[in-house]
């Protein structure tokens, strides 16, 4: 049992100003794990105070000082890597080779991409009479969902670090504990007291307090299109600089060319990856309609390959995080049987077996771009495989969706697949199974607004300046 009943303000692990508390769920039990504090605004004024104060030094410490603590925290997580992906396993239920795996591998992936860009950026550039100056926007609030804790935790505070902000955290409920492990990752550096502050609770709390505050200069967040909606009305009145990395429902144009049933196989593999919760999802498979057939034994096969089970056992795939994120998914699969979508992998139900936990079956229907299951993003391992006529048509459908945050495409030749990612319509496209993390990742259209992951995310806690003559 894990008791994180402290909050990290002003460098100190202090009590909440109210007491309350939750009890945290494995989703893979269904048992209590833990307990954390829900703070209250009064948490967050203090820790706003605490920031505000540190940024007074912080923002004008030197870059050589911001190179040092990103090593020094480095170097700490580094240390701690292993009991990170534990807890990761254990709020989300990412099995534990995930866990231990990408997920803390991308939160010092992006410590250690700050530092690169870090050493190089400009923060300062002489244009004719002008010198432009990049200074850092002040006190930022970072509000983070469960999905990849600690890739969504880390690509902001890398950033916000080396750009000389001073933040406050609010980690999601369903997976507070890797977020308190970083907060004594971040300590143990030698993080200045105020530069980071930690509060865990209810969003509807403290993500509100946070996005109303006078004294909050940002607000990034990443999560539903919803709760973004619900913030940036929430910033307005004060002003704020809002990010906003939200939902989609991303196209995966597998082309008609090279290993096609190994590209379909691939693409289907990856929905179910992280139990298809993960914002860039490739949820939309979209394959040449005369080779549908193809596909469909293609995908069916990978689907019905992915083992599900205990995520500390030898399983590719652990539960969804909560039984409402569970009841949600079953809800969109009766929805797809509903609109007459053709079942041909995983369904409704645990999968057999399994009578505990929140296990869902890795799912895949054939559609149409009009159904529900192609339009709203699920969040779970639900896979609709699309037929399209020509390369054309395989884009006009992958464009046709509410939101823009990612796409991918396969196939054999690299330039042809490069001209169809140049006309979809997304922040990202990944070219078989491309990743870099110097590439900048954010959505077009409802998938939010700004962009996170190397250099492109310094500018998210930059405000530029102007000093003529
Ligand atoms: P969410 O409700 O958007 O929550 C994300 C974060 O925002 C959490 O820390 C949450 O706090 C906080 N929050 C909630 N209400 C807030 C408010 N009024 N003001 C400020 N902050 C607030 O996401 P979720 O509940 O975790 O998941 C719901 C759906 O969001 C999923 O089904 C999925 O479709 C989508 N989602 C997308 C992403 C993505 O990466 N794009 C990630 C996760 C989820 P709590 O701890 O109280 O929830
Ligand atoms: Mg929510």
């Amino acid at each position: 049992m894990r008791n994180y009943l402290k909050f990290y303000i002003d460098g100190q692990w202090v009590d909440p100003a109210t007491p309350k508390t939750a009890e945290v769920v494995n989703p893979a039990t269904e048992a209590v794990s833990g307990t954390i504090s829900l703070g209250s605004p009064a948490d967050v004024d203090k820790a706003v105070a605490a920031a505000r104060r540190a940024f007074a030094t912080w923002g004008e410490s030197s870059v050589k000082e911001r190179i040092d603590l990103l090593e020094a925290i480095l170097a700490e997580y580094l240390k701690r890597e292993r009991e990170l992906g534990e807890a990761v396993t254990e709020e989300m239920g990412a099995p534990l080779s995930l866990g231990c795996g990408f997920h803390t591998l991308l939160g010092k992936g992006h410590f250690s991409t700050a530092l690169e860009v870090l050493k190089e950026f400009k923060f300062e550039e002489q244009r004719g009479a002008t010198l432009i100056r990049k200074e850092p926007i002040g006190v930022c609030g970072l509000i983070t969902p469960w999905n990849w804790p600690m890739n969504q935790t880390c690509v902001k505070i890398a950033p916000a670090l080396a750009a000389g902000c001073t933040m406050i955290l609010k980690p999601p409920q369903l997976a507070p504990y890797s977020a308190q492990i970083l907060a004594e990752i971040l300590h143990d550096a030698g993080t200045p007291a105020g530069v980071f502050n930690m509060i865990q609770g209810q969003g509807s709390v403290i993500g509100n307090a946070l996005s109303t505050h006078e004294d909050v200069d940002m607000i990034s967040f990443t999560g539903s299109e919803q709760v973004g909606v619900q913030i940036q009305k929430d910033a307005a009145d004060t002003v704020k600089r809002v990010g906003l990395e939200l939902g989609g429902k991303s196209a995966w144009i597998v082309l008609d060319d090279g290993a096609f049933a190994a590209n379909v196989a691939g693409a289907t593999g990856g929905m179910m990856g992280n139990s298809g919760q993960t914002c860039s999802a490739g949820s939309r498979l979209l394959v040449p309609a005369a080779r549908m057939d193809e596909a469909i034994a293609a995908a069916a096969e990978a689907a019905n390959g992915v083992t599900v089970g205990d995520p500390q056992g030898n399983f590719a795939m652990g539960p969804v995080v909560s039984k409402s994120q569970y009841n949600i998914i079953q809800d969109y699969i009766q929805k797809g049987l509903d609109e007459g979508a053709k079942l041909i992998a995983g369904g409704l139900g645990r999968p057999e077996g399994l009578d505990k936990g929140w296990f869902v079956k890795p799912t895949v229907f054939v559609g149409t771009n009009d159904m529900v299951i192609a339009r709203e993003e699920i969040f779970g391992p639900v896979l609709v495989i699309i037929g399209y006529e020509n390369e054309d048509d395989a884009v006009r459908i992958a464009n046709d969706s509410d939101f823009g945050l990612g796409g991918y495409v396969s196939g054999e030749d690299a330039d042809k697949c490069r001209a169809v990612a140049k006309r979809m319509r997304t922040g990202a496209v990944w070219i078989n199974g491309g990743f870099d993390f110097h590439a900048p990742f954010g959505g077009y259209k409802r998938s939010g607004n700004g962009r996170e992951w190397g250099e492109y995310g310094f500018h998210e806690y930059l405000e530029i300046k102007a000093i003529i003559g």
